[in-house]
């Protein structure tokens, strides 16, 4: 099942399907149920499925839920991260273990429906390698819709590259574009722009975005700023650009403000308003503040490319598998597994 798939309708090609869960106990049980009614529909297209569910770090009773999942069905695998690393890492980490000709990528609390799978396995079958998923409709309160909406659109303003309009993870790949996206060196994945940036023969599926089944959300407001910075920095040097303006802009003002300066100062010295100046120092205080601010600014956009530049140069792994639980495979090695860079030893 490994490697290229040359004929990806071929009969009896697997289906790999990356459902990363965090802290997901209490939907776990419905996803398993709603992804393996699939299997009868999976089989009609000639496929055979695994469900990888990469436990990213869970606190509850996730772990045990997949342990037991994976050790009765065969058609479950449950990779356990070693700690928390956050959505994209343990996407990462699905796509480096999962084996199938074909891969999809899916929330595992069910918002994204497994029945919608089929259109996306016919527009894989009619030769396209990323078939990706556009969200037509979220059933989310309006103010996260909001801010999905314009950070979609920001990122298209200023992004060097033209990653489709609210399509977030959710997608089905083919084995050439699962290898080239896990080639890939950089650490910090922003799994959806990187996917654009692969390029290949990509299309997209619209969908109905559900309400999450069960649980509660895992992205705190913190980690979405952070996959929005994430989204912005890795995919536009905007941001840096507009400092070096906002900086020539600032000297340009700075200089007319200089030439005013002198000329009043000559106007009075003519003896034509002497004494009746105004002291000025409230607009001193605004521009104080003001240049200031923009420095801050400036100074915390480099920081933010900074930073990321940091974390690529340390080198560290993007995720560490503690263990892998299947029927009949390498077990729960007490053993971890360590990934070295997005390859794992196994
Ligand atoms: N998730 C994860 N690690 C995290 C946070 C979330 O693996 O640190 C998973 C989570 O279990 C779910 C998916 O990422 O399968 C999307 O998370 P969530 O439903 O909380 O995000 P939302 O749909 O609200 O954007
Ligand atoms: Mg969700």
């Amino acid at each position: 099942m490994n490697g290229q798939s040359d004929n990806p309708g071929a009969r009896g090609a697997l289906l790999s399907i990356v459902l990363p869960a965090y802290n997901e106990q209490e939907v776990l049980g419905k996803t398993y149920a709603r992804f393996t009614a699939m299997g009868p529909v999976l089989e009609k297209w000639g496929l055979d499925y695994e469900l990888l569910f990469v436990n990213d770090g869970s606190r509850d009773g996730t772990a045990d839920l997949l342990n037991e999942l994976a050790q009765r069905d065969g058609h479950v695998r449950a990779v356990h991260l070693t700690r928390n690393f956050g959505h994209q890492s343990a996407i990462t980490a699905g796509l480096t273990v999962a084996r199938g000709d074909a891969v999809a990528i899916m929330d595992c609390d069910l918002q994204d429906p497994p029945e919608v799978l089929p259109q996306f396995l016919a527009k894989w079958r009619e030769g396209f390698q990323v078939v990706y998923a556009v969200r037509k409709k979220r059933k989310e309160w309006f103010g996260k819709r909001l801010a999905y909406w314009s950070f979609y659109r920001l990122l298209a303003a200023i992004s060097d590259l033209k990653i489709p309009l609210d399509s977030g993870d959710f997608c089905v790949m083919d084995r050439s574009a699962v290898n080239l996206l896990n080639s890939l060196p950089e650490r910090q994945r922003f799994v959806r722009g990187l996917r654009t940036w692969v390029g290949l023969r990509q299309t997209g599926v619209e969908y109905e975005r559900d309400a999450r089944a069960a649980g509660q959300p895992q992205y705190t407001l913190a980690k979405l700023i952070k996959l929005a910075m994430d989204g912005l920095v890795s995919f536009s040097s905007v941001p840096l650009k507009l400092v070096t303006r906002l900086g020539i802009l600032g000297v340009i003002a700075g200089m007319m403000l200089g030439l005013w300066g002198v000329g009043v100062t000559i106007y009075e010295w003519s003896g034509h308003i002497q004494g009746r100046t105004p002291r000025g120092w409230a607009s001193v205080a605004c521009l104080v503040l003001f240049t200031s601010s923009v420095q801050m600014i400036s100074l915390g956009v480099i920081g933010e490319y900074l930073s990321r530049i940091f974390l690529e140069v340390k080198g560290r792994p993007t995720f560490l598998i503690a263990s892998i639980v299947q029927q009949g495979g390498p077990g729960d090695t007490a053993k971890p597994t360590a990934a070295i860079s997005r390859g794992v030893a196994p």
